[in-house]
């Protein structure tokens, strides 16, 4: 678990202004729900046979003996918010939430015990477009994140649930044949989960899957045309994309359309964004059938992404734009006020105020490490004469004396330049 640093949260409120911003622009709304659910709530979405709630899940007993869990993931948390709420009846809706998320996972590189991720679930909408709407709301995010060209995206089509338990017999009597050649996790999961096995990133029981049954000829008429119109709707929308047929999701509720944004830029960690159809899962939590669709990005895997590629543009670690110094107790209120309207004058500069005292050369070094492009003086001269003295820290440029009130109209010019 991570503390992220106050030289690391302007990466953090950049790519989340982003998102917020494309979201929007595209009327999701956002949900807030806590962090804590019912252990239950995820046993039965995400399912009891998953990595998540086998062995991934922070999960205690509260004061009362109910059993809570640290959220995994939210779509569950979503869901049942929605639900509780009244939000899906005979209504769709498009919804998107942030914040914590908890596993118990081996950290490394991109794979934390808390991370974030922004999620964006949709409601109510049946046909390929809405999933081809999220599609297209990422790319354009990777658009304006300039990942662009750093992110492939992996599409495939899992059927329902009926297709996929035929495919999975199939599937788990062509791996038998070569048991004892798998790889322990693959062994354990031709019980437990065996379709995830497609996943698998060990090169020999990848060569052991080139031969074996493949899902899409199990797959049903109304799954298979729901992906071919998919695919349509990307062509025409120009989005790129590969069919992965291998590309299965690790949670239980996923159906049809499933997705992956990959970057080859983060080794192991590719996954920088996943979701997928979950038309079961809302009358699976007791809730009227209502078909549904989402996506989850990790923050994390984005940022690093972003340092690593070196996108991040410069403007984001913003610096202060002015930082005015007071030399003596009278100049204190003098500089307090005067930071204020300037404050006032110059919407969206950063005017940083000295406190704690100290020489004139004390100060100018704090002025000069602040990033400010100019130092306002005030010492017993200025306070006396009415004046300020102005200097800028970047240029050869010497100081001026002005006025007071001439300030802020000479720094909203000088700042403009
Ligand atoms: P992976 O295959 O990498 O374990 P996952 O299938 O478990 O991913 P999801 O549950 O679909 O991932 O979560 C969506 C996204 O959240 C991932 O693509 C990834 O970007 C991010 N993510 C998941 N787990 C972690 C983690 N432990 N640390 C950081 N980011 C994570
Ligand atoms: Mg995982």
């Amino acid at each position: 678990m991570n503390d992220i640093l106050p030289d690391q949260t302007p990466v953090w409120q950049f790519v989340e202004g982003k998102v917020r911003e494309v979201l929007s622009g595209y009327g999701y709304q956002e949900i807030r729900m806590p962090i804590v659910e019912q252990t239950d709530l995820f046993k039965r979405s995400i399912g009891e046979v998953t990595d998540i709630v086998e062995k991934e899940m922070y999960t205690f007993e509260d004061r009362n003996g109910d059993s809570l869990t640290l959220r995994p993931e939210g779509t569950a948390g979503c869901v049942r918010a929605a639900e509780e709420h009244g939000l899906l009846f005979n209504q769709t809706r498009r919804l998107w939430y942030t914040g914590p998320m908890f596993r118990h996972e081996r950290p490394q590189k991109g794979r934390y015990r808390q991370f974030h991720q922004i999620g964006v679930e949709c409601f109510g909408m049946t046909g390929p477009d809405i999933d081809a709407e999220l599609l297209i709301l990422t790319a354009r995010l990777w658009k304006e994140l300039g990942l662009d060209a750093h992110t492939r995206l992996e599409i495939n089509s899992i059927g329902t649930s009926a297709a996929r338990r035929e495919y999975r017999e199939a599937l788990v009597g062509y791996l038998s044949g070569y048991y004892d050649q798998l790889d322990g996790d693959s062994q354990r999961r031709l019980e437990s989960n065996p379709l995830r096995i497609l996943d698998s990133k060990n090169p020999d029981t990848q060569k052991i899957l080139e031969a074996a049954p493949k899902l899409d000829d199990y797959l049903d008429e109304e799954s298979l045309e729901h992906f071919r119109r998919l695919r349509e709707l990307l062509d025409a929308a120009g989005i790129e994309y590969t069919v992965n047929p291998r590309l299965v999701r690790g949670l239980d509720y996923y159906g049809k359309t499933v997705f992956e944004w990959i970057t080859d830029s983060l080794g192991a960690q590719g996954t920088v964004c996943a979701g997928g159809r979950y038309d079961g899962l809302v009358e699976q939590l007791g809730g009227k059938p209502t078909v549904a669709v989402g996506f989850a990005m990790g923050l994390e895997r984005l940022i690093l992404l972003l340092e690593t590629l070196e996108l991040v543009p410069d403007y984001v670690n913003a610096n202060a734009d002015v930082y005015v110094t007071a030399m003596g107790d009278q100049a204190v209120p003098v500089a307090l006020g005067l930071s204020e309207s300037l404050r006032l004058a110059l919407p969206g500069k950063v005017v940083v105020t000295h406190c704690g005292g100290g020489s004139f050369k004390s100060q100018m070094k704090k002025a000069d490490r602040s990033g400010a492009r100019y130092a306002v003086i005030l010492g017993d001269n200025e306070i006396a004469s009415g004046t300020v003295g102005l200097k800028p820290l970047r240029s050869d440029e010497g100081q001026q004396e002005l006025e007071q009130a001439e300030l802020a109209n000479t720094l909203d010019k000088l700042l403009d330049a």
